[in-house]
């Protein structure tokens, strides 16, 4: 729970910070603040020696801090950061008050699911690259929300799209990020490297379970030695719902 506090603390910071330049306070865009930014003005960079739209460098230099964050501790910035999957997590957890069992796709359904993220990746630079220019803000939530449904987006298409994406939080959890997040899926073989991760040590663990039953994602803890998972944000809820002292712990290991 302490590191939860922590967490919140530190996501409610860079809420509140996103929100600030949103509102016109800032001397650059709040787009610029995007990391995903970073990966749409490659093809730009690369053929015309310019970024797109209102991308800067700013964008590219969070996507470079983020691949180094993310060898460094998994998706820490997902887990710790990212406004997107912060707003994500209240979401679930205003939806487990009120049906107290979430519906949590596991197996083989969960991993064809997890494909999308890749085919939004592919299908979002594919779609930018060819247009030179930001042309599914209408699709982002990162853009919907701290916009303000503002210029590029797409009316009822957008408000809809949101609309899924809320109602999906609600019932699953982290259904953005598990299913559609295409930051996640750029960051996916770099946080199987991370060298930050939890260790369980098999001896004092009793398998109650109560470790995959907090992560957000759904990670099967209680059968792994290293959590190298793809998906592990470092978020410490495992290690806090563990009632056994010294089971779960933070380890330096490649
Ligand atoms: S919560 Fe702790 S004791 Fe329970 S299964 Fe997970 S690691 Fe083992
Ligand atoms: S395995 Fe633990 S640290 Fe990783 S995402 Fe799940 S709860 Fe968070």
């Amino acid at each position: 729970m302490k590191t939860r506090y922590l967490r919140y603390s530190l996501f409610i910071i860079v809420l509140g910070l996103v929100t600030y330049v949103a509102l016109g306070y800032g001397d650059r865009p709040f787009e610029n603040y995007c990391p995903f930014g970073g990966m749409e003005s490659l093809w730009g960079l690369f053929t015309a020696g310019e970024f797109s739209c209102a991308l800067g460098p700013l964008n590219l230099s969070l996507l470079l801090a983020l691949f180094g964050l993310t060898l460094l501790s998994k998706k820490s910035f997902c887990g710790w950061a990212c406004p997107i999957g912060f707003l994500g997590e209240l979401c679930g957890r205003a939806g487990k008050k009120v049906a107290k069992e979430k519906i949590r796709p596991s197996g083989r359904l969960d991993g064809i699911l997890k494909l999308l993220r890749y085919v939004v990746l592919i299908v979002f630079l594919i779609l930018t690259y060819r247009a030179g220019e930001l042309i599914l803000r209408g699709y982002d939530p990162f853009y919907l929300i701290f916009s303000g449904f503002g210029h590029g987006t797409l009316g009822l298409v957008s408000y809809i799209v949101l609309g899924v994406l809320v109602v999906g939080a609600l019932i699953i959890p982290m259904f953005f990020c598990r299913y559609f997040c295409p930051l996640g899926a750029v960051f996916d073989p770099f946080s199987r490297l991370g060298v930050i991760k939890i260790s369980r040590n098999e001896a004092s663990c009793n398998n109650c379970g109560d470790c995959q039953k907090a992560c957000p994602h759904n990670i099967p803890v209680q059968t792994l030695r290293l959590v190298r998972h793809r998906d592990c944000t470092n978020c410490f809820e495992c290690l806090d719902a563990c009632p056994e002292g010294n089971t779960l712990n933070i380890q330096a290991k490649w």
